[in-house]
């Protein structure tokens, strides 16, 4: 299964999948992690397969795509047909907002750009001074950077930024408030990690005996990290562990930390289909209000729906359902014609499982 690289290596995942199953083998446990390129990991070197019934691994709401509510789709929608052009990344473009998507509003005549960077959005701007530009801004903590390096360089006039950004820890800590979901223990998101280092995962042992591991993004990674969970729970500890030391350390990117607090502070935020999350979001600081889309024009979207009828993408975001348990799965809702968010992005979990075919 694995090509025989270090983090790959096929004959250490099975020694590994051995220790897991015999420290699990009186266990019943369920682990969550929050990022879509973890699902993506797991499902496609198929690690479920390598672990034993009594551990399972939950996808929490990890794709900064599926988490977008429908009111920010439907601002830059709005703003794209009042001739303003919105430019964004390929993959927003399908997700559904109340009424309709990019995608439509494009072939209904509104400017819908897509571009690999924010960069690329900028220089768009530079070139087309008579036009007015909007780039949504999404991600989270580790897009939020690079929107706030081209905040800084001061963009052009014609240029202003639909902040979308969402921030890992406060959602994590709203699926510990979910009664039903019984988490035992937090694979952390590594590329978020790189960033925000580990300090502020430290609530989890501290205040919620939640064991934590910050994982990477190989399969190793991935099994080493669910082991290390394991270990803790059998000595009944709950700490906050680093898996992906070769990237991850206790402080995290001072550099890219100063630069989104000297352009964002921290607000509540609104994510799809689970409602609002305390200081979750991101939002420009007054001295950049000229660069901020709500700020510049009045929109104003009111009633906006998260789910299209049927939908189930809030319980799987947040796990407590996997894809196959949305009757639409397959059905009505596929790659090709998506209902929910979670089937749009390459991140999405019903997508991955998708086009792994699993059903
Ligand atoms: S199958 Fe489609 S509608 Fe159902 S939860 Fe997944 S994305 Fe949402």
């Amino acid at each position: 299964m694995f090509k025989n690289l270090a983090f790959r290596d096929s004959n250490l995942a099975n020694r590994v999948s051995d220790r897991i199953r015999k420290l699990a083998s009186d266990l019943d446990v369920k682990f969550c992690h929050v990022c879509g390129t973890h699902e993506w990991t797991i499902t496609h070197y198929g690690l479920r397969s390598l672990l034993p019934g009594t551990v399972d691994v939950i996808a929490g709401p990890g794709c900064p795509v599926c988490v977008l509510p429908a009111a920010e789709i439907d601002e830059a929608i709005y703003l794209a047909q009042d001739d303003v052009a919105i430019v964004t990344f390929g993959d927003l473009l399908r997700v559904p907002g109340s009424k309709s998507s990019l995608q439509e509003a494009k072939a209904t005549g509104g400017d819908v750009r897509v571009v690999y960077s924010v960069r690329d959005a900028i220089k768009m701007a530079e070139e087309e001074k008579d036009r007015d530009f909007v780039f949504l801004a999404i991600g989270f903590e580790t897009t939020a950077p690079s929107t706030a390096i081209e905040i800084l360089n001061k963009p052009p006039e014609n240029f202003s930024f639909l902040v979308s950004h969402r921030l890992i820890p406060p959602a994590m800590e709203l699926l510990l408030g979910i009664g039903d979901l019984h988490i035992d223990g937090f694979i952390a998101p590594g590329h978020v990690s790189t960033i925000i280092g580990l300090k502020p995962y430290e609530i989890f042992p501290k205040a919620y005996s939640m064991p934590t591991v910050v994982v990477g993004f190989e399969p190793l990674d991935v099994l080493f990290g669910i082991f290390m969970l394991l270990k803790q729970i059998k000595k009944n500890e709950a700490k906050l562990e680093n898996e992906y030391e070769r990237l991850v350390s206790w402080e995290g990117n001072k550099k890219a930390q100063r630069l989104m607090s000297q352009v964002f502070h921290v607000v509540n935020g609104r994510w799809r289909g689970i409602g609002d999350i305390s200081l979750s979001a991101l939002e420009l600081k007054e001295k950049f209000a000229c660069y901020d889309t709500r700020k510049k024009y009045d929109v104003k979207i009111e009633g906006s729906i998260d789910l299209l009828p049927g939908c189930l993408c809030h319980l799987v975001m947040i796990g407590k359902i996997k894809p196959p348990e949305c009757s639409l799965y397959m059905n009505a809702c596929t790659p090709q014609a998506p209902k929910g968010a979670c089937m749009v992005s390459t991140e999405g979990t019903c997508r991955i499982w998708a086009k792994h075919k699993i059903s």
